[in-house]
């Protein structure tokens, strides 16, 4: 295999030394192999796909911005593995259609421009099956007329027997077809299942693999502060001058230092092999770009094609995945404007927390809790103005300008609006508007929670009540409203939390950044160095243990 493989002899011992995985890019290499274009594959620009290339766990998740050249990826690793393993792979896209198209764009060109592969493929080379040697790649769509009755009884009729199977675009494949492609594997030693796909929402097939996934993310290096760091949009954009810049220093950051990033595993314990790729890492795509993006588009479309993530819009319900990605494992710094969110009645939900995130969520019987709290973490506090308000209001002229009473109150004039009277010392606000915004600071990860997950479960479940109605009014505006079918006071006091937040702030949760002396505790950002000066993060599931 390996003399087929090198054309050159000078390179032969350096091949030899190579490890199996890693001579599938000395081959492409090697052999000037191009893509469906008919150009060569250049790795200048795509640095972050060698890695990628050279990865062979068996199951490996991708969630990734559109137009990568991730699809070009999977032809040429599947071809190099059916022949050099010996592999029977299935590669599915969403429809037979995708996969007529597919084939004679991409997959087609790919062997036409490429001797290599069109002496392999030579016996038997249709849409639906392509031979090597004695392998073979098929290619099939998951989406069928069936029932899902039909479907799980049918087993999709494959009497396929597969060691890789290949889900591209797996978000938006049929999910059950997919799974029941897994029963392929189970006479191979091998049993890959590799998912790659632009996000739709959290919760797919490949979402929930990335959420157990090693999650590498792509660092950066600031040459300027020497910062390690990974491409975040809302922290490596400056909107004002359309560049890329450093977290730390704000410095400018070139093409090439975006170029010359590395993949680092935030879980270092996982099987499941995931990466995520935004166009932040792909040097030729500007910030400014991305800016008109942002603008010109809609907020699922920037996030699912542009950064590459799932987004859960307001037409959609939250679910555990939006709080669960918001949790950060650490510890916030308690001394700065802490607020206290309750929902009254006769169990006492409250939300507390700061600017980082919330840090205690629980319920009480006890005002006394309540107030030991207030005082504990010198917490603005914010209640729900209904009910009993006997209590409130004795807190209130208690702790004068420290206890405020919300009201909802639509205002079609400025539904965005939060009015504060300081007088009454009450806040009204549009409870719909309030909500919506609460979950796009969830969907931003914004709202940080530095709270196990095992603490959060009813926090989770109150939130798992939401849905959306719409509603027309007395002047017939239709809007949607969200509403509850169940316990939903964690709901609430995040509101109320989050409302405190506003006045104790100075500036919105958004526009906020962390105190430096606040980022060594703040694992969302990937703080190397100094995790490895103070060794102060022992959480097992934290990768820089
Ligand atoms: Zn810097």
């Amino acid at each position: 295999m390996k003399k087929q493989l090198i054309n050159s002899k000078k390179r032969f011992r350096d091949f030899l030394e190579a490890s199996w995985e890693e001579q599938i890019l000395w081959w492409i290499k090697d052999n000037e192999m191009k893509t469906e274009k008919d150009i060569s594959m250049e790795f200048k620009d795509r640095r972050f796909l060698e890695d990628i290339f050279n990865d062979w766990s068996p199951i490996q998740t991708c969630r990734k911005a559109s137009q990568i050249g991730f699809s070009t990826l999977e032809i040429i690793k599947s071809f190099f593995a059916a022949r050099n393993k010996g592999w029977n792979i299935i590669y599915t896209l969403p429809t037979f259609g995708d996969v007529m198209q597919f084939v004679s764009s991409k997959v087609n060109p790919i062997i036409a421009n490429n001797s290599q592969l069109s002496n392999w493929v030579k016996e038997k080379d249709t849409t639906f099956l392509k031979q090597i040697d004695k392998r073979f790649v098929y290619y099939r769509g998951t989406f069928s007329k069936k029932t899902q009755k039909e479907k799980m009884q049918s087993g999709v009729g494959i009497m396929l027997t597969s060691d890789l199977n290949i889900h591209d675009e797996s978000d938006r494949s049929d999910q059950t077809i997919i799974e029941q492609y897994e029963s392929r594997l189970e006479a191979s030693q091998y049993g890959g299942k590799w998912y790659f796909s632009n996000p739709t929402v959290p919760g797919t097939l490949t979402q929930k693999l990335w959420d157990k996934s090693d999650q590498k993310h792509w660092f950066i290096k600031c040459p300027r502060c020497g910062k390690l760091q990974w491409l975040d949009y809302y922290k490596n954009v400056c909107k004002e001058k359309g560049i890329y810049i450093c977290q730390k220093c704000k410095k400018e950051i070139t093409d090439d230092t975006r170029r010359n990033g590395f993949w680092v595993r935030k879980y270092r314990d996982k099987e499941i092999s995931g990466y995520w790729i935004s166009h932040m890492m792909a040097p030729w795509i500007s910030a400014s770009k991305l800016i008109e993006s942002e603008k010109n588009s809609t907020k699922q479309y920037f996030y699912n094609f542009n950064l590459g993530l799932p987004y859960i819009g307001s037409d959609v319900t939250v679910d555990a995945e939006l709080i669960l990605k918001n949790v950060v494992y650490g510890e916030p710094n308690f001394k700065v404007n802490n607020v206290i969110g309750v929902d009254t009645g006769l169990r006492m939900h409250y939300t507390l927390g700061n600017k980082q995130g919330i840090f205690k969520v629980g319920v009480t019987t006890d005002w006394d809790e309540i107030e030991f709290l207030m005082k504990k973490y010198e917490a603005l506090a914010v209640f729900d103005g209904l009910g009993d308000l006997t209590k409130p209001r004795k807190l209130r002229d208690k702790y004068r300008g420290r206890v405020w009473l919300t009201y909802f109150k639509r205002d079609k004039d400025q539904p965005d609006a939060v009015k504060w009277d300081p007088d009454k010392m009450a806040v009204y606000v549009d409870r719909t508007k309030i909500i919506q915004r609460v979950i796009d600071e969830f969907v931003d990860s914004n709202m940080k929670f530095y709270v196990e997950p095992e603490e959060l479960l009813d926090y989770i479940d109150h939130w798992k009540t939401l849905y959306q109605i719409e509603e027309t009014d007395t002047i017939g505006v239709t809007r949607k409203v969200w509403e509850t079918s169940g316990e939903n006071h964690h709901i609430f006091s995040t509101i109320y939390f989050y409302l405190g937040l506003l006045k104790a702030g100075r500036a919105k949760v958004m526009n906020w950044s962390r105190p430096a002396e606040d980022l060594a505790h703040d694992p969302t950002a990937f703080n190397i160095q100094e995790m490895i000066e103070k060794n102060q993060f022992q959480n097992s599931k934290d990768w820089r243990k």
